[in-house]
């Protein structure tokens, strides 16, 4: 069973790949209590998978972000290590092997639970597990 004291935040962000990452920076830049989710256990896993040496982040050339982590584009090697140091910089709680498989409540109260068992309870998320529908956790979240 889980604690729901620990397990309790005001932001959940489903996913570490860029877009998840780049919210939860902003999130810890603010102070808000939050955790990144995410279902591997490294972050950005669909960048993990990409050929050595790969040319990423180059588009959109302009990317006006609100947050300090850096995403310059470069070479994979380069990008993840540099993600990397911004989550151990930017002190963003990251929570590895974290599978989001069931959303439910509403804004204000929702509970995510996580393959495993454990539940969190956020009174926001922000969705980038950048997957189609079907794939997807899913949802009976209300949107009120
Ligand atoms: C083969 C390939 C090549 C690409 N090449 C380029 C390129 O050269 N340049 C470029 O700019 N873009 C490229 N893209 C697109 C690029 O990968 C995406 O734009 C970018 O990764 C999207 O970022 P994201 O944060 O939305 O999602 P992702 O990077 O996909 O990150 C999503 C994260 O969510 C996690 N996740 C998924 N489901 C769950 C769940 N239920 N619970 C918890 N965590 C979950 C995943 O493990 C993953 O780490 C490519 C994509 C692919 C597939």
């Amino acid at each position: 069973m889980s604690d729901p004291l620990k397990n309790q935040f005001d932001l959940a962000i489903l996913g570490a790949g860029p877009g998840g990452l780049s919210a939860a920076a902003r999130a810890a830049q603010r102070g808000m209590s939050h955790v990144l989710l995410e279902a591997a256990d490294k972050h950005a896993n669909t960048v993990q998978q990409y050929q050595r040496r790969k040319h990423v982040m180059a588009e959109p050339s302009l990317l006006p972000l609100r947050s300090d982590i850096a995403f310059a584009a470069g070479r994979r090697e380069g990008i993840l290590e540099e993600w990397q140091e911004g989550i151990r910089r930017g002190n963003i709680n990251v929570r590895y092997r974290a599978e989001a498989v069931r959303i439910t409540g509403g804004r204000g109260a929702f509970q995510i639970a996580l393959k495993g068992g454990d539940v969190i309870h956020a009174k926001n998320i922000i969705l980038a597990p950048s997957k189609t529908p079907s794939d997807s956790p899913s949802t009976t979240a209300s949107s009120s």
